[in-house]
């Protein structure tokens, strides 16, 4: 079993390859939560709906988010009532948002009710969310602390950061199965995903850093990162603020702890013997991922390594 650690986007790319290069039940997917948030009474959870719509085939490529052909009667329909309307919410992604809060309020914890929209959808690989608990990314702005998706999506990540925090996590405990997973694992995947809003909070959830640190399986990274900014979004600014230096250096320094390898950009090669000075082995090629090609292309390098 191969245990994925991954936020949304950048992570649903990689694991879109992934799953078309193995067989996707041997795959075990922690899902950042920090994200959550809820809008209309509705529990949603970005990164967990991104990587679920992927493995289902549902997703929308172009956007990132979201399922494809999606229509948006209901936001109209919302905003014509005097609603918000920043945070995109499709008609059937609706759907999802309303089973989770229906099983949620129910008394299922997120991972069960994760299973069974997973059951419903048809999807092999487990998907865990990081914890049950509820923790949120709070963003530290010049304009006061707000959450992830309002500086992300409301906000178009314009503000000036000060710092980032997850608030809740001390507190928190990894999902059942995550350390179990982790510790059981074949190989470990860290995917190209945002280190302090996607990876950070997976990481500060007590237990799972030194869950990571005592793995003896082979434990390999994807840069999110070329030269000195993210391949999209505000990592490197994100990054910046809270000390780390924006680059695939920066990444890896905060996983150099329990990372064996780093997958860099070609183009980042230059930091090849500054990674190995940390003790991390470094595959440098290309790691944009735009066409299904390019993902299964990365998909098949990573898991070789894995393989190791
Ligand atoms: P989020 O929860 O939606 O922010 O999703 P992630 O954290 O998983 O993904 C965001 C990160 O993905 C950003 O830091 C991007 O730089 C990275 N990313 C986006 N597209 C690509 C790509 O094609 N290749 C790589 N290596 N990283 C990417």
């Amino acid at each position: 079993m191969i245990v994925i650690l991954t936020g949304g986007t950048g992570g649903a790319k990689l694991i879109e390859g992934l799953s078309h290069e193995i067989d996707p039940a041997q795959l075990t997917i922690i899902c950042n939560t920090a994200d959550d948030f809820v809008l209309y009474g509705l529990n949603i959870s970005p990164d967990l709906d991104t990587i679920m719509y992927t493995l289902a085939g549902l997703s929308d490529p172009a956007q990132g988010w979201g399922i494809q052909g999606d229509t948006f009667t209901v936001l109209q329909q919302l905003e014509k009532l005097g609603g918000e309307t920043w945070f995109r919410l499709g008609d059937k992604d609706i759907a999802t948002h309303i089973t989770r809060t229906r099983l949620l309020r129910a008394g299922l914890k997120l991972s069960d009710v994760t299973d069974r929209i997973c059951d419903n959808l048809g999807i092999k690989a487990r998907i865990l969310p990081m914890s049950d608990d509820h923790i949120e990314t709070r963003v530290e702005t010049s304009e006061g602390v707000i959450s992830f998706q309002e500086y992300f999506v409301k906000q178009h990540w314009q503000p000036e950061v000060k710092s980032v925090f997850y608030a809740g996590v001390e507190k928190s405990r990894p999902a059942p199965g995550v350390v179990e997973a982790i510790g059981s694992a074949a190989g470990i995947i860290l995917c190209p995903s945002n280190p302090v809003t996607s990876v950070g909070p997976i990481l500060a959830v007590p237990g799972v850093r030194n869950a990571l640190m005592q793995v003896t399986a082979p434990v390999v990274g994807v840069s999110p990162m070329i030269g000195e900014s993210a391949i999209s979004g505000p990592a490197h600014r994100l990054m910046a603020a809270q000390g780390l230096e924006p680059s695939a250096l920066g990444a890896a320094k905060n996983y150099a702890d329990f990372l064996d390898q780093f997958v860099i950009d070609s183009e980042d090669e230059a930091l090849t013997s500054k990674l190995e000075t940390l003790g991390i082995g470094v595959v440098a090629t290309s790691i944009r991922m735009k066409s299904l090609a390019d993902k299964q292309g990365l998909a098949r390098q990573v898991l070789a390594l894995v393989d190791k």
